[in-house]
C-alpha cells in the first residue's frame, strides 16, 4: 500500500507537512512574513515526457538530443548548452 502523507493545513494546498502542520513552502513563508498565500498547485506530470538532463521532454525531442549526443560524442548537458548557445546567439542577430 502506498504511504499517504498528511498535507499542508493551507486551504488548497494540498504539498506534504514539512513542520508545524505546514508545507515546506508554507511554514517559511508563515515564517518569514506572519501570513501565508497560495503558491502554485503542483503540476500533475505529463505521461507523454520523459526527464532528460533534469528535464521533461517529450519522448521525440529527448530522442533527438540522445542522438545529437551519441552522434557528436557529448554529454546531454553539453549538447543541450549548444543550441541553447545557437539560440541565443540568432536571438541578437535577429535584433540587430
Ligand atoms: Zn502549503
Amino acid at each position: 500500500m502506498k504511504k499517504r502523507h498528511v498535507t499542508c493545513l493551507v486551504d488548497g494546498c494540498g504539498r506534504r507537512q514539512y513542520a508545524r502542520g505546514y508545507c515546506q513552502t508554507h511554514f517559511k513563508q508563515l515564517h518569514t512574513t506572519g501570513v501565508t498565500v497560495p503558491i502554485r498547485p503542483y503540476q500533475p506530470r505529463d505521461p507523454d515526457r520523459v526527464k532528460y538532463a533534469g528535464l521533461r521532454l517529450t519522448k521525440r525531442c529527448a530522442a533527438v538530443l540522445k542522438r545529437r549526443a551519441r552522434q557528436r560524442r557529448l554529454s546531454a548537458g553539453a549538447v543541450i548548452a549548444d543550441i541553447l548557445e545557437q539560440w541565443h546567439l540568432r536571438q541578437r542577430a535577429d535584433r540587430s
